[in-house]
């Protein structure tokens, strides 16, 4: 496999004011031609560190790809330094600085003179376009090495590397394809997972198998390659319906969408409308479900009913009921979600009442007790939880699990 790094010029990129996301963007799109990303490094506005990295990189990897410092201002290191790191002269080329002057003037202004050194190439570069903005990136094949110099702009970075450098670098890896699927998995710890399907990814090379932990969800990624990319997702096919037998219904997503996309879907194409009545919650379930776009078709309502009296007063839960078991109970949370699909006039309804802390636990009611319910005309039904984590954790956790229970019901 061919090893690439990633070098990141600019010394914001090194505070917190700005972070370092081409390397990010490369990496995922490096990856997917077959090319593994090694390392990569962030270097301030400093010639000499500069140099050595560059130096360095191309004496270990067969690609090497620099973004930023490609401006007009004397901060704006990276051709120079790059040239000298390969011993090679600095040449103005005349159609670059065409170029550059054509670009200030389709906006009506005189080129600074400073931007003429934006015109200077390295030696033997091929010179890479750039219609977002002045700053023509670089292509340079050195010592059986390829080096790309792009600018720090991501919009201006990522065209320009997906035109101009992905289909060179992709020819040189004889044409693997590399495709990736992620399957997501709730209500699941992440060692019940990996002990269910081990027996069967450990069986194969290819496709690679990672499980990561995010948040609530279990997420499995699948990497295969091929020579085609109908090729690789047949091998990811094979693996992917094994893992389904062992997980069944606990795999939520097959193509990494999240649970509130999965959720509508199913509302969506049968039809059903929902509400949404939340204490704990605050408004989570309401505001992930209404983050998908096209969810007027399917979601109707959504109630904050924080308070005991608002309990009571905007979902119709009797008091005797909340007097007798607690607003965080089973009771509870089944009259608030027959309560607001009532209200509604929705199919469904759900509901989470709990304690998410840090304060307000006790023995009986613990921090992390979630009640969840769930409402339609025939039937309510609900969940006890005990949920670990922070207040912001138990929060997620419980939206989670809640439109889970709708989305197990869908089924
Ligand atoms: P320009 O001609 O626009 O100055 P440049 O190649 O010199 O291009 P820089 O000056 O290094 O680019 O960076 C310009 C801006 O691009 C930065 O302020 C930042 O917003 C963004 N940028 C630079 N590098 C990165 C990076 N690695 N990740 C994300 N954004 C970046």
């Amino acid at each position: 496999m061919i090893t690439a790094e990633i070098i990141a010029v600019g010394s914001e990129l090194l505070t917190p004011d700005r972070a370092d996301t081409n390397s990010l963007w490369l990496t995922e799109k490096l990856n997917s031609i077959g090319i593994e990303v090694k390392l990569k490094t962030i270097v301030g506005d400093d010639d000499a560190r500069l140099e050595e990295t560059i130096r360095t990189a191309l004496g270990r990897s067969r690609v090497v790809i620099t973004t930023g410092g490609l401006g007009p201002t004397e901060d704006d290191r990276t051709r120079k330094v790059a040239a000298r790191a390969m011993g090679r002269r600095l040449l103005l080329n005349e159609k670059v600085l065409e170029g550059i002057r054509a670009f200030f003037t389709r906006f009506g202004r005189t080129m600074p003179e400073i931007n003429s050194r934006q015109a200077m190439v390295i030696e033997g570069a091929e010179i890479l376009d750039n219609p977002n903005g002045t700053a023509p990136g670089m292509y340079i094949e050195h010592d059986n090495r390829s080096l790309a110099l792009l600018p720090g702009p991501p919009r201006e970075m990522r065209p320009m590397f997906e035109s101009l450098v992905l289909p060179k670098l992709k020819a040189k890896t004889g044409g693997i394809c590399v495709v990736r699927r992620s399957l997501r998995v709730a209500g699941m710890g992440e060692s019940a997972v990996d002990e269910r399907i081990a027996p069967v990814y450990t069986q194969y090379k290819n496709p690679q198998t990672t499980i990561l932990f995010n948040r609530t969800e279990i997420e499995i990624h699948l990497t295969a390659e091929a020579r085609t990319e109908q090729d690789a997702e047949l091998l990811l096919d094979g693996l992917a319906g094994q893992i389904e037998e062992r997980l069944g219904d606990a795999i939520f997503a097959f193509r990494g969408e999240t649970m509130e996309q999965v959720v509508g879907l199913r509302l969506a194409v049968n039809g059903f409308t929902i509400a949404v009545a939340e204490s704990c919650t605050g408004g989570l379930i309401a505001e992930r479900l209404t983050d998908v776009p096209g969810s007027s078709s399917y979601f109707m309502e959504g109630v904050v009913a924080y308070s005991n009296d608002a309990k009571i007063r905007s979902l119709g839960v009797p008091a005797e009921l909340i007097r007798e078991h607690g607003a965080v109970s089973a009771p509870v949370a089944e009259a608030m979600a027959r309560g607001i699909q009532a209200r509604a006039g929705t199919d469904f309804g759900i509901s989470v009442t709990g304690v998410a802390g840090p304060g307000g636990g006790t023995a009986e009611k613990p921090v992390g007790l979630i009640f969840i319910a769930l409402a339609d005309d025939a039937h309510t039904e609900h969940r006890k939880l005990m949920l670990p984590g922070d207040r912001q954790l138990i929060r997620w956790r419980a939206s989670q699990a809640a439109l889970d229970l709708l989305r197990r019901r869908l089924i």
